[in-house]
Order: C-alpha cells, then structure tokens, then sequence
C-alpha cells in the first residue's frame, strides 16, 4: 500500500464554490490535484492507494477525507469532479468515525494525532520535505509509506513537530521547493521504478 496524507492549512471545512477553488474554498485547487496525481494513471486508478486530507479552514475545522483507490468509482481525474465530490463529502454531519460519501470517499471529525495514531499502525510514516533524504536512496527500502506533505503554506510549527513524532523518516525529491501535487508525481515514479 501507499498513502499520501496533505494538510490543506486553509482548504474550508463546509461545502464551497466549485467556480472557486483557488480562492473563497481555501485552495482547494492543491487538493484536488493532490488527489488526482495520487490516485489516477492513463485510464484507471491506483488501486493501492489511499489518500488523506486534513482540512483545517474554516468555518468547521478539523475534518479529514479518506479516499481509498480499490473502492473508488465515478471520479475523473479533473479538479471540477474531484471537488464536486469533496463537496458532497463535505454536506455531510460528521463525528470521529469515518462516514461514507461516495464509493471510496469517507469524511470524519479528525485532527492531525488523531489521523497519524490511526495510520501509523498500518503505514510507515515518512515526511516529505526540502531537506530529507534523497528519495532515490531511500524508494525501494519503504515498505507501506505514507507519505506526509503540506500545501501552499506547508506544515504549520507545532504540525510539523506533530509529524515528527511519528516519522521514520524525513524525505526529499528535489533540491527545489515543489508543489505539493508535483512531489506526488515524483514519489510514484521512484517507487514505481522498484
Ligand atoms: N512555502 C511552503 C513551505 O515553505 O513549506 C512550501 C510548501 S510546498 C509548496 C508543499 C509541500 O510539498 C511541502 O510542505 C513539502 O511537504 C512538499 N515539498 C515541496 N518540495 C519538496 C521537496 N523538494 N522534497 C520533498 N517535499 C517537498
């Protein structure tokens, strides 16, 4: 298995304008094109990916979305599609257990510790940043990783502390600062070439 886990800083926590999601939803642009660069290749989806956002704007914060690749249907790797299903996740009343929104798509009442408690007892965590390690020294020897990266703003002071609780290890794909959805791409393809 692989798993992304992206912290959408200001991604908004209510459903929002699909004419605007780089603006009033909180870039939720990031995100959606996180999910897709996660989850789809030419005609398909990974089916051994899982992807996880944590949705910390406002008006209802935190929520967090768990989409699962072998479950996934009727979604299209478009920032429209994706965030219309994020949307509907989003209309939902949430509370600490994941609720289904659409096949593949749950939404919970979920803050940072309480995403990495759970995941970490089926991933390995590893934190994506500028000045980790070199993913090419490190892609084949991961086994479960899930990966951990921010948005636009990347990871608040005390998240990032959170995160270093419980990553094995600190990663990097390039010298240079990516976008959140270019590193994704990168990731599957050093672990695609294992
Ligand atoms: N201004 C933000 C900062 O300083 O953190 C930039 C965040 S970057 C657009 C989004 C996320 O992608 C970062 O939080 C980090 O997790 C990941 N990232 C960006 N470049 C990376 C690199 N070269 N190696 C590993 N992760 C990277």
């Amino acid at each position: 298995m692989r798993g992304f886990l992206i912290v959408g800083n200001k991604a908004v926590t209510k459903p929002f304008s699909l004419k605007d999601l780089a603006g009033s939803a909180g870039r939720m642009d990031i995100i959606c094109r996180c999910i897709a660069q996660a989850l789809f290749i030419s005609h398909g989806i990974r089916r051994d990916v899982e992807v996880y956002v944590l949705l910390l704007g406002e008006p209802d914060p935190p929520k967090a979305l768990k989409i699962v690749g072998s479950e996934v249907r009727y979604m299209a790797p478009d920032e429209r599609n994706i965030g219309g299903i994020i949307r509907k996740a989003l209309s939902l009343k949430v509370d600490y257990s994941w609720k289904r929104s659409t096949p593949g798509v749950y939404i919970a009442r979920k803050n940072l510790i309480d995403l990495l408690e759970e995941l970490s007892k089926k991933y390995n965590v590893v934190y994506l940043r500028e000045d980790g390690v070199d993913i090419r020294d490190v892609a084949c020897r991961l086994e479960n990783p899930l990966f951990v990266l921010g948005d636009h703003i990347g990871l608040r002071e005390e998240d990032e502390k959170t995160v270093m609780k419980y990553a094995k290890i600190v990663v990097s794909v390039s010298k240079l600062s990516l976008q959140a959805d270019q590193c994704i791409v990168i990731v599957h393809y050093e672990l695609d070439r294992c």
